[in-house]
């Protein structure tokens, strides 16, 4: 086990993940193949809170860069996140992974607005609790929305799945000496703005303690291998003295 006494994690999912090859929109058979990675982290015991982005779709500031008001922007890319988290859920439940979609924007005929003690029944009955629309307000990512719930949930750690395969230095699409951290503190990451997840996100995981673990989700299998210890990723934690692979 990656950290030791995990039982329940907030698995943060980015949006451009669930677009598989393609340049925009939902792969439905990249979302199958993403459904059974938490479908098998899922049958190690632990409980799943899952967070989507949804910049697969539409990102906010991308529409306020084209002229549109900003927060009518955001709200379109909380909507986005709707309808991914729909798509995740309905891959899980072909899986038979039992879930339920709780949205930050009351969208009462489509899945349950977020209530605590609800998603933490659902938990206990063994259901993944997706929940979608971020914090449900402008100027958020769902970066914030997946440190709110995870410290809001009690969860042992926020594993982020996206396309790299942890922090870097520099950026290693652009920079071919670029190194990747096994280990890193919050305040260094804030301090040197590196890409790990928003400020406010990075700042309420170290207000309450939880680990984020930076991982690529891209690879078949690996978030089941970075459970078990044996992957690779970027551990962001209180104290971690700074080291490299
Ligand atoms: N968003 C928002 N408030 C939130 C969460 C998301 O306004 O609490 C909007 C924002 O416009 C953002 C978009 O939803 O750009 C999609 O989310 P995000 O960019 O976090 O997706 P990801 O990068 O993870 O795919």
């Amino acid at each position: 086990m990656l950290l030791a006494d995990t039982k329940r994690i907030l698995l943060k999912l980015s949006g451009e993940v669930l677009m598989g090859d393609q340049q925009f929109g939902i792969d439905t058979d990249f979302v199958a193949k993403l459904a059974g990675e938490v479908k098998a982290a899922k049958e190690t015991g632990l409980e799943i809170c899952l967070v989507i982005g949804g910049g697969n779709i539409f990102r906010g500031m991308a529409g306020a860069a084209k002229g549109m008001d900003r927060a009518q922007a955001d709200y379109m890319g909380m909507l986005a996140t709707v309808m991914n988290a729909l798509a995740m859920q309905s891959a899980l439940e072909k899986l038979g992974v039992e879930t339920r979609v709780q949205s930050a924007i009351q969208m009462d005929q489509v899945c349950e607005p977020v209530i605590r003690r609800r998603a933490e029944r659902h938990l206990e009955k063994g259901r993944v609790v997706i929940f979608a629309a971020g914090v449900g307000a402008p100027y958020f990512t769902t970066d914030s929305g997946a440190a709110l719930r995870a410290a809001e949930m009690g969860c042992d750690a926020l594993f982020k799945g996206t396309s790299v395969d942890g922090v870097y230095n520099a950026d290693p699409k652009k920079d071919a000496s670029a190194t990747r951290y096994d280990t890193i503190d919050y305040d260094t990451v804030l301090a040197e703005n590196l890409k790990v997840m928003d400020a406010s996100a990075v700042a309420l995981c170290r207000d309450n303690d939880i680990p984020i673990v930076v991982f690529s989700i891209r690879e078949r299998g690996n978030l089941a291998r970075v459970l078990a210890g044996d992957g690779i990723q970027t551990i962001v934690r209180t104290g971690a003295n700074r080291s490299a692979s």
